[in-house]
């Protein structure tokens, strides 16, 4: 299983894009600015959109990327969350004044995008790589991904999260976890407004890693522009012993 990074960060800037990442050929997580380094033909590969949660951030080039590519499909992509994520989709994007509806186009019979309901706590098995569903906490209905390939190596990803248990107890039930993708997404300096806006912060992120039993590489992400060092240096300092790294746009894994 491939794991290539379209874009990890908190916000954007030259060299800087949001969340997405791409599994295989054929499966996205989350439709941020990333996608648009994939070409036509890459776009046109991708069957499954897992989307952790409703905001902008992670779904900013969903309605972009539907639009660029309904030529190119002979059946829907599927765009997967949890029913909250999908109604926020429908009644504030995909609702003919911010974006044309693409579950209805080109045609309402065969239609560019269809939804697809998944509940957290959820397994599915996609050819062979068995993806869960985890809930996690925050300000609006969110989700982070466990995805085991076909091997039983298997990858993380948080979503945007503050302090919980969900996640770290779903990763913790499983005897393997080889990667993590971590959100990160303040500095110290911001605890205040890291709690209000339900995002971790070093001390935060810190305190809550004591709780997976698992000692995989963790890859930090979405770390709000210009914080990337700070952020990075008092996670380093705060957690000594964990093999931490910073995760870039262009990263690619294989498990
Ligand atoms: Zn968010
Ligand atoms: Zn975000």
């Amino acid at each position: 299983m491939k794991i290539r990074v379209l874009g990890c960060n908190g916000g954007i800037s030259a060299g800087l894009r949001t969340t997405s990442y791409l599994i295989d050929d054929d499966i996205l997580i989350d439709s941020g600015s990333g996608v648009g380094d994939l070409s036509l033909d890459e776009m046109a590969q991708i069957r499954r959109i897992y989307i952790t949660h409703s905001h902008l951030d992670h779904i900013a080039f969903l309605p972009l990327m539907v639009d660029s590519i309904f030529e190119r499909i002979n059946a829907p992509i599927q765009v997967i969350a949890q029913a909250a994520t999908l109604k926020a989709l429908q009644d504030h994007i995909f609702n003919w004044a911010i974006w044309p509806d693409f579950a209805k186009l080109p045609t309402p019979d065969k239609p560019v995008m269809c939804y697809v309901e998944m509940a957290p706590g959820s397994v599915v098995d996609v050819l062979g790589r068995q993806i869960e569903m985890i809930g996690v906490n925050h300000i609006v209905p969110a989700v982070g991904y466990r995805i085991a390939a076909p091997s039983g190596a298997a990858f993380a990803f948080s979503g945007d999260t503050s302090t919980n248990d969900s996640f770290w107890n779903a990763l913790n039930r499983h005897p393997r976890l080889d990667l993590l993708f971590m959100e990160a997404a303040f500095s110290n300096a911001e605890e205040e407004l890291s709690k209000k806006a339900r995002h971790y912060c070093s001390k935060t992120l810190a305190h809550d890693l004591i709780k997976l039993t698992h000692r995989p590489p963790i890859y930090l992400t979405h770390p709000k522009p210009g914080d990337e060092q700070d952020i990075f240096s008092e996670c380093l300092a705060l957690l000594p012993g964990w093999d931490l790294k910073q995760l870039k746009s262009g990263d690619i894994f294989t498990l």
